[in-house]
């Protein structure tokens, strides 16, 4: 196996760093243990081509939209005839109709919709609601996980030891980048995950202020970390019985784990929800869903909300995803991956522990169980050793997240290029020992 060369990536990062702030448009990007990032010419299918012609798998799925893999060509027939009748129209159209109804139909909790076009948006609207139903000003939300990079949104998320989260009864609200305004964190409540108890005492004591709970219903920003058996079920009991709104942040698991979400996967329904990301194949378009007479008091504004050609990508992206087998396939592609991983891990004596949901594999190094929350990850997972894998497959062709051991499959993946991934891991662990 031989290594890439990258130094056509090297000179053009440098050379852009003097015009664009970090060399590249979102601090994900890049990753802090690169020094530059690879960058892309093209891409189709579970490929992707770098500027110098290297060939990578790709896992990355531009950080989990690509559902359906690169240019998929019906999809950009959809998006270009959409293209042909116009792009940006401001107003209602009957495929924007036909999309809102589809959503409520697939999608639990989905009454009524409301779109916007990012994640960051949908969490900024859906706090908003929860705020305007309830008349109730705090959100509660969990240690390590990532609502977007509004202010209220990005706390905690700069913890990298278990020193920075002080107490479990009063956990530090640390800011996750600079300039972030103090006065958002009096309003945001931080708890661990997992734990019903520490929930319970923080309704009992501050329910008459809280007015919704959001978390991501199994945690992949920092996982995977698997709700517990019954904690989702113990959290809707719980919101319910003080009176506080239960929002699922499904940015990443919606039409991931199930066309309805990791709300039809797990089969725990909240009062809100938020999706995102894989919702249109990699358009931007991101959505706020729940009950009716919740959502009714909230109105979002945005010029580019669910633009045609976003809804015409996301109705074609659901039609394809509906076809029978779609999230089975994805299942077993996923096993044979995080298997693939794991027994590697195992040959080479390198802790490893890899599972799939469905169209999400996750990879955790240095451990060979599942952590339980944010706290047990600082504490045990080996993430120096996971910077230096991600470095090396990168430089054998394939790309996996920077971020915590992410991989994303598309229905463009392969058998054999999970074959082929399995194969580099060995190299490298091969080349580690
Ligand atoms: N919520 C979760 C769970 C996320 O992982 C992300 C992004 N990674 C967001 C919200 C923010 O979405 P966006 O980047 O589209 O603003």
């Amino acid at each position: 196996m031989q290594k890439y060369n990258t130094s056509g990536s090297k000179k053009l990062y440098e050379d852009t760093c003097s015009y664009l702030v970090d060399g590249v448009s979102s601090s994900f990007h890049k990753a802090a243990v690169e020094e530059y990032p690879i960058c892309m010419n093209y891409a189709k299918g579970s490929k992707m081509y770098d500027v110098d012609g290297n060939e990578y798998i790709d896992y990355v799925g531009g950080f989990g939209p690509m559902i359906l893999g690169y240019a998929n060509d019906s999809l950009n027939r959809a998006v270009k005839d959409q293209l042909e009748r116009g792009s940006h129209f401001s107003t209602l159209t009957p495929s924007l109709a036909q999309l809102s109804k589809k959503l409520c139909d697939i999608i639990p909790c989905a009454e009524m919709v409301s779109f916007q076009s990012s994640g960051t948006e949908a969490n900024m609207h859906v706090f908003r609601v929860a705020r305007a139903f309830t008349g109730k000003q705090k959100i509660v939300k969990f240690e390590g996980q990532y609502h977007g990079w509004a202010d209220e949104q990005k706390i905690t998320i700069s913890a990298s030891k278990l020193e920075d989260l002080g107490d479990l009864s009063s956990p530090s609200r640390l800011f996750g980048t600079a300039g972030q305004r103090q006065e958002t964190c009096d309003d945001i409540i931080i708890t661990p995950w997992n734990n019903l108890e520490t929930m319970r005492e923080l309704l009992e004591k501050n329910a008459h202020e809280i007015a919704a709970v959001i978390t991501e219903p199994y945690m992949c920003d920092e996982g995977p970390i698997m709700p517990q058996p019954g904690y989702l079920e113990g959290l809707r009991k719980l919101t319910e019985e003080y009176g506080v709104l239960l929002i699922f942040d499904e940015v990443i698991t919606g039409f991931r784990l199930a066309l309805g979400g990791a709300q039809e996967y797990f089969g725990v329904t909240p009062d809100l929800s938020v999706f995102g990301k894989a919702i249109a194949g990699g358009f931007s378009l991101s959505m706020v869903c729940g009950k009716k007479e919740i959502m009714k008091v909230g109105h979002p504004s945005g010029t580019f909300n669910a633009t045609p050609v976003a809804v015409a990508a996301a109705l074609e992206t659901i039609r394809q995803l509906e076809t029978p087998g779609t999230y089975e396939k994805f299942q077993a592609l996923g096993d044979r991956l995080a298997n693939g991983l794991t027994e590697t891990g195992k040959k080479f004596g390198v802790k490893i522990y890899a599972t799939a949901n469905r169209s999400i594999c996750q990879l955790q190094t240095g451990i060979d169980y599942p952590v339980k929350d944010f706290r047990d990850c600082l504490a045990n997972v080996d993430y120096s050793l996971y910077n230096q894998l991600f470095l090396r497959m990168t430089e054998y062709g394939i790309r996996i997240t920077s971020a915590r051991g992410r991989l994303y499959l598309s229905t463009a993946h392969t058998e054999a290029d999970i074959d082929q991934t399995i194969a580099v891991f060995e190299q490298i662990l091969s080349e580690i020992k």
